[in-house]
């Protein structure tokens, strides 16, 4: 995790939050504009995983052990009305207006 640059508004105006949220829990937080690719695996206390890709400042679904595979369907994240959705999984990846509190 990194901080935001608080206090400087262009670079604010800059940034690209994201957040993970896990069944109504935000587990992650952060700026893609700043983060470095990776994949990193989000896991589920009741079984299941989602893989989850930053690439060139953008973010997606990369695998998943869910049944249906909308979520890897679903692409990169372009939008702040159309969230990346496991429904399975509950979980969710959506643009955030803030950065970390
Ligand atoms: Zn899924």
């Amino acid at each position: 995790m990194r901080r935001s640059d608080r206090g400087n508004p262009e670079k604010n105006a800059g940034a690209n939050y994201v957040e993970i949220v896990r069944d109504n829990e935000v587990i992650y937080r952060f700026d893609l504009n700043s983060e470095s690719d990776r994949t990193f695996r989000v896991e589920y206390p009741g079984g299941g995983w989602n893989d989850v890709t930053v690439e060139n400042s953008q973010i997606f679904i990369s695998d998943s052990d869910c049944p249906d595979k909308t979520c890897m369907k679903m692409g990169k994240l372009r939008s702040e009305y159309a969230p990346i959705v496991c429904l399975p999984h509950k979980l969710v990846i959506q643009f955030s207006d803030k950065g970390d509190e």
